[in-house]
């Protein structure tokens, strides 16, 4: 009997559920107990890190050159120093680990009319003023 691969899909998902203490120890073991399984793993997560950070880079120079490609300040124009100023709420500063996030980039374009490009000197000589100011 043929099944289709939505079916099978499912059926998996259900298996899952209902397994799930006892397939969860049973990866655990076998991932600390075979190397190659475990090479594999750290490969596989390595890759989905590089796509998920290919596809950031990518949004950001999109969102970089929606907003001019170049520092509202001086003029600076390598994308490589250019960074998002939140006019409105960037006291609130991120967590380092968020940059690469999907979110990250999400919350610049929702909030795009509140967002000033400035390259990386410009920006911290704005936030040291904001600081002193
Ligand atoms: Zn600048
Ligand atoms: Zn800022």
């Amino acid at each position: 009997m043929a099944r289709t691969i939505f079916e099978r899909r499912r059926y998996e998902k259900e298996y899952y559920q209902k397994n799930r203490e006892r397939l969860r120890k049973r990866q655990s073991f076998y991932y600390h107990s075979n190397l190659e399984y475990r090479k594999k793993a750290i490969e596989r997560a390595i890759r989905s890190r590089r796509r998920c950070w290919e596809n950031f880079k990518i949004k950001r120079l999109e969102l970089i050159s929606k907003l001019g490609g170049k520092c509202e300040k001086c003029g600076f124009d390598n994308p490589i120093a250019l960074q998002f100023h939140h006019k409105l709420m960037d006291g609130r500063a991120k967590k380092r680990s968020q940059m690469y996030e999907k979110a990250f980039l999400a919350d610049i374009e929702k909030n795009i009319l509140d967002i000033q490009l400035l390259c990386a000197n410009c920006h911290i000589i704005l936030h040291g003023e904001l600081k002193n100011g």
